[in-house]
């Protein structure tokens, strides 16, 4: 028996964003701004996955009201509007890229070599995202759960979570997925390297309350990088609720390995079910949970066979 879990309400859709589509860097939906000051090289990116209206509606605010930096650079940039604009309301998690994943695809090997259009969307991000100290890369979730940073596994990412302050829950990420995230790319997964990438997760894909703290992360990551002022930022802040908190870290990213797949509790992500516990079945395959007290993160609300299903992770914190 497949547990049936409920997708929130769509109250938020896809805006016209061809405002924003020739930027001011030659490539599309890149806009980049320099304080003429010495300061933090400042990448804020959206709609990665094009379903996740969130960061697209925090960067159309933040051009609307002429962010800009007070010191050092500041990248506003629309990842794949492509997929965005491919939504349709019957099917709305299908517009979450075109041909694969952008947030999968940035292995340097693959970066080099991949026919896609992520791919090649990646390639064109590929400067902007090297040339950042800080970057926040802005989701969302299936299913309305708590909002929470994403992390590479190492202090300095935990410590800007931390300095940021909201939201309170942080995943740390160990090259477990199947492809690399962009948070994942080169020195940002590198405990030795100076430059450092967050994920915010805000909630679910088509709710008001994700934008309000898409926006509010935004104001509060500008900040503590030094990028804006912060009593500039505090006076634009929504307010949001103060969420959970804890620190977890992935032990595993389980792909589907057919197209029969049932889940065996209405989850949608940070269950906590003790050791043995049925996740989620797979064909003639059980998922259950390896050890005591596991939590269960991403569980797919449209699984596909060779993608992935379920996350599992061990709370440290
Ligand atoms: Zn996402």
């Amino acid at each position: 028996m497949n547990a049936v879990r409920k997708l929130p309400p769509i109250e938020v859709l896809p805006r016209d964003l061809s405002a924003w589509e020739k930027g001011n860097t030659g490539t599309a939906f890149v806009h980049r701004f320099d304080s003429g000051r010495p300061g933090p090289r400042v990448m804020v990116v959206g709609l990665t996955h094009g379903n996740e209206f969130c960061g697209a509606e925090a960067l159309h605010w933040a051009l609307g009201e002429k962010l800009r930096p007070l010191a050092g650079s500041l990248v506003l940039a629309f990842a794949n509007v492509a997929a965005y604009r491919s939504f349709e309301k019957a099917k709305p998690l299908d517009s979450r890229f075109l041909d694969r994943d952008l947030n999968r695809v940035w292995r340097d090997d693959w970066l080099a070599n991949e026919k896609t259009r992520e791919a090649d969307r990646a390639r064109e991000l590929l400067p902007f995202v090297t040339e950042a100290e800080f970057l926040l890369d802005i989701h969302s979730t299936s299913f309305a759960v708590r909002p929470f940073f994403v992390s590479a596994q190492h202090a300095r990412g935990r410590d800007l979570a931390q300095r940021i302050g909201a939201p309170r829950s942080l995943l740390l990420v160990d090259g477990g997925f199947d492809g690399r995230a962009m948070i994942e790319h080169g020195e940002f997964a590198d405990p030795q390297g100076q430059r450092t990438a967050l994920v915010v997760e805000c909630g679910a894909h088509f709710l008001k309350p994700s934008v309000d703290v898409a926006k509010a992360t935004m104001l509060d990551f500008l900040a503590t990088v030094g990028s804006v002022d912060p009593d500039w930022a505090a006076v634009r802040r929504p307010s949001v609720p103060v969420s959970e908190s804890g620190v977890y870290e992935i032990t595993e990213v389980y792909v589907a390995r057919s197209d029969d797949i049932a889940f065996l509790q209405p989850f949608v992500g940070f269950e906590e079910v003790g050791e043995g516990t049925p996740i989620v079945r797979d064909g003639d395959n059980e998922v259950r949970a390896p050890y005591p007290r596991c939590t269960v993160l991403f569980p797919k609300a449209q699984p596909m066979k060779g993608r992935e299903l379920v996350t599992l992770a061990r709370r440290i914190d």
